[in-house]
């Protein structure tokens, strides 16, 4: 009997869902649906409706583990787990560090527990990937104590740049073996430099807050303005999360909206303003890191805006083109996979998409493969 696995990614309003064949090399992809989520009562109704929907696709086949995008492990996982109620309990100590994503993750994965107690479940986590970021890129200019108590920098978006940096080795060996940035600029962004396909630098830091500004999110901001909120405005903690996570970035800046393609189409200034703000931010911090990676060899553009939007990945690249970033005019409007620099630029540029469900797959497939469940392996 063909043997099934499932991927499961939590966001803050929906729950991605794509369903693998297990068996050869790589998964093999069997579809894939989206549902909406409206508060945890809901995740039970949107489990169940996702389990049929398997089922329903593949009758013959059998579900042999299902697998989850957890936003944060924290200091303690730094590779896939399997997930039993210790390891809950631990990941629910880290949600405050990722309150518009972990709390969801958990009550996704507590919801496949209660309906399907006898499948294994893997969390694969977006900081592991950066496991590799060397100890200078993780420290805060903080006491140490802080620190050591785990107020450093981790790092996101994990699954996507796995996935991106292995799709480069196929596609483009010699650039994958060089100074790489990864602009993943979707909902949420950020940048990943790579050397050799291994994280050493990377915008978002201790929470999925810091970096690129984003659809809802401020990106990095001077911890003055935090203070001065709670001081002199009167803000309470909860109302400068608020701010900060849901009404700030693309949103905030042109007051219209958070979604890139609303704000390209619209006329209005503050939009322009809005969409100015994501380019130049984008553009400073791939000048950082490129200064982090000591000169950079080649760019991947991924995720919604970075896959689809020929007009963001132009003015993007009009700004790094003293980096020696140009593209191919034709190449850059085509659309889909494919590489689109200009024989000129010094710089190689692609776009790829990404697949975070392909990459819980295969993470899950693997982990289900080393351990048995109640074996968690959490890193030392
Ligand atoms: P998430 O998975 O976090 O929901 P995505 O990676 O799907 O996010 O990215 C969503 C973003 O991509 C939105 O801002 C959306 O407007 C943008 N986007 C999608 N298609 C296009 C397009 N053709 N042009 C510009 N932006 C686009």
């Amino acid at each position: 009997m063909v043997e099934l696995v499932l991927a499961l990614n939590a966001g803050s309003s929906n729950l991605k869902c794509a369903l693998f064949e297990a068996g050869g090399e790589e998964p093999t992809e069997v579809g894939r649906t989206k549902v909406d989520i409206h508060g945890p009562m809901a995740d039970a109704a949107a489990v169940a409706e996702l389990l049929a929907w398997a089922q329903a696709l593949h009758p013959s086949g059998r579900l042999v583990a299902v697998g989850h995008r957890v936003v944060h492990g924290g200091a303690s996982f730094q590779e896939p787990t399997l997930v039993d109620e210790p390891v809950l309990a631990m990941l629910d100590e880290l949600s405050p560090l990722a309150p518009l994503h972990q709390p969801q993750s958990l009550a996704t994965i507590r919801a496949v527990t209660t309906a399907r107690p006898d499948l294994p479940q893997a969390a694969c986590f977006d900081t592991a990937f950066h496991r590799t970021l060397p100890a200078v890129a993780t420290r805060f200019g903080l006491p140490r104590g802080f620190h050591d108590a785990g107020v450093r920098r981790y790092g996101f978006h994990g699954l996507s740049y796995e996935h991106i940096a292995e799709r480069l080795r196929m596609l483009d060996p010699a650039m994958a073996a060089g100074r790489v940035i990864v602009a993943h600029l979707g909902s949420g962004a950020s940048l990943c430099a790579m050397i050799n396909g291994r994280s050493i630098d990377t915008t978002m830091g201790f929470s999925p807050l810091d970096g690129l500004v984003m659809n809802t999110r401020c990106g990095e901001l001077d911890p003055g303005v935090v203070i001065y909120l709670q001081n002199h405005q009167g803000l309470t903690i909860a109302e400068v999360q608020d701010l900060l996570y849901r009404r700030s970035g693309l949103l905030g800046v042109s007051g219209i909206s958070g979604d890139m393609r609303e704000l390209l189409s619209s006329s209005a200034a503050n939009a322009r303003e809005a969409v100015d703000l994501f380019v130049f931010r984008v553009a400073r911090n791939v000048g950082a890191l490129a200064a982090s990676l000591g000169g950079i060899d080649g760019i991947v553009f991924t995720a919604g805006i970075g896959e689809n939007s020929p007009a963001i990945r132009a003015l993007i690249a009009e700004r790094l083109s003293w980096l020696g970033l140009s593209l191919d005019d034709a190449a850059n409007q085509r659309g889909g996979q494919g590489r689109i620099d200009s024989v000129g630029g010094r710089l190689a540029a692609w776009v790829i998409p990404t697949d975070e469900e392909r990459m819980i797959a295969k993470q899950t497939l693997a982990t289900a493969a080393r351990g048995r469940p109640g074996k968690p392996r959490a890193a030392q």
